[in-house]
């Protein structure tokens, strides 16, 4: 993670996703630590830093997610893959209901569960944001 990404494609990546984390869709205004290029497949596991594999993530998703490319879908007990967002469609693995995120899928519920999107301060945090009309965006 020492690395820092040319400023180019950083600003493409962020720009590309509308400021707003591709994870939970807070907007980088309305968060206090700033967001940051995820790397989907981490470097560790051969990700390389090119679009395709570069998310824009607040600062608690990025923390959350790490490396992993995977976790435990409590439903089924299997081991189930993330979300990917060059892959996937956010509304296919994801409802909002409210300030809360709903997972539709196993990759849903997995990605909900390990980046703790629906942890009661994230959701307190979208409803006042909901009140202002600044969440989603
Ligand atoms: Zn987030």
């Amino acid at each position: 993670m020492s690395k820092r990404l040319p400023v180019k494609l950083r600003a493409h990546v962020r720009q590309r996703a509308g400021r707003c984390c591709e994870y939970c869709l807070i907007h980088e205004d309305d968060v206090s630590l700033s967001h940051q290029p995820d790397h989907i497949v981490a470097r560790k596991h051969r990700g390389q830093s090119q679009a395709d594999n570069l998310a824009w993530a607040c600062y608690v998703c990025n923390q959350l997610k790490g490396s992993d490319l995977s976790s435990i879908d409590l439903e089924t007990g299997r081991i189930v893959r993330l979300f990917n967002f060059r892959k996937d469609r956010w509304s296919r693995h994801f409802q909002l209901d409210g300030a809360k995120i709903l997972p539709l899928t196993a990759v849903g519920r997995a990605t909900e569960h390990l980046l703790q999107l629906n942890e009661p301060k994230a959701v307190t945090a979208r409803q006042d944001l909901i009140q202002y009309g600044r969440y989603p965006r």
